[in-house]
């Protein structure tokens, strides 16, 4: 089930190593000054810091590809690096300063934009905001956005499987990507990159590429699907009558609003208290307040936004007469609909302002989702006395956020590290016995390659572990990121 530790680079090898790599990469490509490297070298939450003998920015894929072959030879680690916005440090090296870092932000070209297509062809370092930025100026849309926008990477998004808000109508990373080249362990170029909608030659060496965090090669470029730009919008804010009525509501909306529903988000009445607190203009959208709240999106590249808000409040008010909503508004322009999203997106800053928590992004079947939050808060709870569970977000998906917030007067930086690694597990073992995901979103990383190696199917994690051992036998992509190293092997 585990995989080599690579051997640690002696400091004669590492000599020669960055001697070569020098010559290959230019001044531009490559530094190893502790100044220049320090921004990279923690990741986003501040939760990991580590070393790096060098970082590399290669200009081209030729570039990267005789990198990773100069790094096969001397036996030099690699971690891929993207915009450094990953939420489970696994772009950051580890403490013994034998690893590179390979960054691919030099690598920000977007090669072609084909709107009448719907195709993109971009490279690994462009950043998500600017794909969006290239596909509104063709008058089309990237169907997937995040929070990171303005850091995460191409290359990064691929290799953790984004998903972020679009995807209950579009799908996660893996449903845009059309074609993809990458650098694997032995310096060989993967040419996937032509966009055939039919293609039975066997494995999808793409998919088994999209999610795989840098362990198994280097995404360098990706063809990638657009979608006309929208030409309506509507959006509410809608008081529940609790968890179960919003799965029924969801369900409703998905026949009533059909293709034009994006996003259907929950957020509880504790959440959105803290983020009036927290947030400076922060105003409650509806009078009354309510257990449960859900922020329901939705557009259309055909309808205008009066259409699609009139179809969303007969929508909304046959949902009233069955029970489900106890009140609701809807954005009377993009402003107001902003607004809303800014009380979604400002929990996790509210929350941080709260005190220590524990933060687990983590799925369930979508149909057993409000009963796994209504089961899941009070065990624990109950369990860590103090405690209180926030679990927010993407209902749609069957992909909480599942915070659990440390008792009043907890030591951050203590808490996180004592009884917050037991919260952590017991949540995970919930998760796991309700059928879910430990990582619905964020990957794996560093930080649950101990938790997945404990909980994931045993059947899985060795099919995993073979494909690691096949196209990265010398165990130098990413090591100790996603599966778990045999230290000395
Ligand atoms: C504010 C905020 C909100 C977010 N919200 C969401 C959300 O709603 N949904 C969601 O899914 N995610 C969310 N994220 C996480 C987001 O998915 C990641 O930030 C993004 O995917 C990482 O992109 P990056 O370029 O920064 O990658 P990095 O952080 O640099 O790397 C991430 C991983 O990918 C590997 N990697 C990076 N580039 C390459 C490459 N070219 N080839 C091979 N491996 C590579 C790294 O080694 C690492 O393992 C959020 C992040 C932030 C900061």
């Amino acid at each position: 089930m585990n995989h080599p530790a690579p051997p640690p680079t002696a400091p004669a090898q590492a000599e020669a190593f960055l001697a070569a790599a020098a010559a290959l990469l230019g001044p531009r490509g490559l530094t190893s000054d502790p100044e220049r490297m320090d921004a990279w070298l923690t990741d986003w939450r501040g939760r990991y810091t580590g070393r790096a003998l060098a970082l590399a920015s290669p200009a081209s894929t030729a570039e990267v590809a005789a990198l990773v072959k100069l790094c096969g030879e001397h036996g030099v680690p690699i971690v891929p690096q993207g915009g450094n916005s990953g939420m489970a440090g696994g772009a950051t090296p580890d403490a013994s300063g034998s690893a590179i870092i390979l960054s691919l932000r030099r690598m920000a070209a977007i090669r072609s934009l084909d709107a009448a297509a719907g195709q993109v062809v971009c490279e690994a370092g462009v950043v998500l905001q600017t794909l969006h930025e290239a596909a509104e100026a063709a008058q089309m849309r990237f169907p997937l956005t995040l929070g990171g926008k303005g850091s995460a990477t191409i290359g990064g998004l691929i290799s953790t499987n984004a998903g972020g808000t679009q995807v209950l109508r579009h799908g996660t990373m893996r449903a845009q990507v059309l074609g993809l080249e990458a650098v694997l362990a032995d310096g060989s170029v993967l040419d996937l990159m032509t966009p055939l909608k039919k293609d039975n030659r066997g494995f999808d060496l793409k998919q088994l590429l999209i999610g795989s965090e840098g362990t198994l090669g280097i995404v360098t470029a990706a063809c990638l699907r657009l979608l006309p730009a929208t030409t309506g919008r509507a959006t509410a804010w809608v008081g529940l009558n609790g968890i179960i009525e919003a799965r029924t509501l969801l369900r409703q909306m998905e026949r009533a609003m059909g293709d034009a529903l994006e996003g259907f988000e929950v957020v509880p009445e504790h959440c959105l208290s803290a983020v009036l607190a927290h947030q400076p203009g922060a105003r409650p959208p509806l009078d009354g307040r309510y257990a449960w709240n859900a922020l329901i999106e939705c557009v259309s590249p055909t309808q205008d936004s009066t259409a699609l808000r009139d179809a969303l409040e007969a929508a909304l008010a046959a949902a009233f007469e069955d029970g489900l909503v106890a009140d609701a508004v809807i954005a009377a322009n993009d402003t107001q609909a902003e607004a809303f999203w800014a009380l979604r997106d400002g929990i996790s800053a509210a929350e941080r302002a709260l005190g220590p928590a524990m933060q687990h992004d983590i799925s369930v079947p979508v149909e057993a989702m409000p009963e796994f939050i209504l089961a899941a808060t009070p065990q624990i709870e109950a369990a860590f006395p103090g405690t209180s569970v926030a679990a927010f977000g993407h209902l749609g998906d069957g992909n909480v956020h599942f915070h659990v917030l440390a008792p009043q007067g907890a030591v951050r930086g203590v808490w996180e590290e004592s009884e917050g690694k037991a919260v952590s597990a017991q949540v995970y073992d919930l998760v796991t016995q309700w059928g879910g995901s430990i990582s619905a979103e964020h990957g794996i990383g560093q930080m649950k390659v101990d938790a997945l190696a404990r909980l994931h199917d045993p059947a899985a994690l060795a099919v995993m572990a073979a494909v690691k051992q096949a196209l990265d036998p010398a165990g130098l992509l990413n090591p100790g990121k996603l599966l778990p190293l045999t230290p000395g092997a």
